[in-house]
């Protein structure tokens, strides 16, 4: 069964710009899926579409067979959002945060599950404390089980750790990979790609609005990434016209890795051969060299043409129509 069919989804703002160019995507339930892209591409608006904080220009959007648009409550209930960030009301403590964002979801707050969720996230020893006297961290956590209060099948995670501690990162990922397998379909965005591909079973990427890729991470990595031939050298190597030229075949590049050829998806020895042979008669023999496949953070590169940015400062769009 598909958890989200998104079928032909359009954004433009108010002032023109489109932020979602005629996406569609299937998100299968009960898997973990990343939606990756650079800065500007679209990944917030589709959250927020998502989380009904956006409108979107058109587009159909299915959950669990259910329209989202015309059958909104319904979805509401199944849904969970972790966003980025929120400002709790400092009067309450986080056990009255989750009763009272169960009753935003038209439930009874079931105090079991929400005491269960506060051990969980390590939050029962502070359940009786003013929201105002917790860590960034324990905030976090309550976002979580704020997202989590009425037991949703699918729950989105906006970029949840970012400018988080690895310890923490740790234990969330833990904790939405046992989610996860008790059936809980989870989409995720995050900067991290080395997480996205380890956690992740299914990835999408978007860029200027438009989907490039989306597919089941173990075909992305067996049919998209490549491997490659670096070689080091003790001397600064440069890539000339001619060089190029002679090694056009390998689409040589430079990295911190030195040069750098693409062997392509299935290499074999006499491709390596070549390339290796080529690589010497165009730079010498190399200090060292080696093979290495391309990781998700490599496709993405490739595929968008621009490097992920964990170090860059959000620049704080203001998502809302
Ligand atoms: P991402 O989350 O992938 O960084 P966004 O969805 O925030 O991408 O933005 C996609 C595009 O839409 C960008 O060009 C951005 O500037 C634009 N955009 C986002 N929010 C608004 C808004 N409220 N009004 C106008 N343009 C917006």
């Amino acid at each position: 069964m598909t958890a989200l069919a998104i079928n032909g989804l359009s954004k433009f703002y108010d002032n023109g710009n489109q932020a979602l160019c005629d996406v569609s995507l299937d998100i299968p339930e009960g898997s973990f899926y990343a939606l990756l892209g650079p800065n500007g591409a679209g990944k917030s608006t589709l959250i927020n579409i998502l989380a009904d904080t956006v409108r979107a220009s058109s587009g159909a959007i299915m959950l669990f067979g259910h329209d989202m648009l015309t059958e909104r409550s319904w979805c509401k209930r199944r849904i969970g959002v972790v966003p980025q960030e929120v400002a709790f009301d400092p009067f309450f403590t986080p056990r009255e945060v989750l009763a009272f964002t169960s009753g935003m979801f038209g439930c009874r707050p079931d105090f079991d599950w929400i005491d269960a969720l506060l051990a969980r996230l390590e939050l029962i020893d502070h359940a009786k404390k003013n929201t105002r006297q917790l860590s960034g961290g324990m905030r976090r956590r309550l976002l979580v089980a704020q997202a989590l209060v009425h037991r949703p099948k699918l729950v989105i995670l906006d970029e949840p750790t970012a400018g988080v501690d690895v310890e923490l990162r740790r234990r969330l990922w833990d904790f939405m990979r046992e989610l996860n397998a008790a059936g809980t379909t989870i989409l995720l965005t995050t900067h991290y790609l080395d997480e996205a591909e380890e956690l992740c079973d299914h990835v999408a990427i978007i860029d200027r609005g438009k989907l490039l890729t989306a597919r089941p991470m173990q075909e992305m990595m067996r049919e998209i990434a490549s491997s490659y031939l670096w070689l080091n050298y003790d001397k600064p190597v440069e890539l000339s016209a001619d060089v190029v030229e002679k090694l056009v075949d390998f689409e040589p590049r430079l990295s911190d890795e030195g040069v750098c050829l693409k062997l392509g998806r299935q290499q074999n020895g006499s491709t390596f051969h070549r390339a290796y042979q080529a690589a010497v008669a165009s730079f010498g023999a190399p200090l060292d060299a080696g093979v290495r496949r391309e990781d998700l953070e490599d496709v993405f590169l490739r595929l968008t043409g621009k490097p992920e940015h964990h170090h860059m400062v959000d620049e704080g769009n203001n998502a809302s129509d």
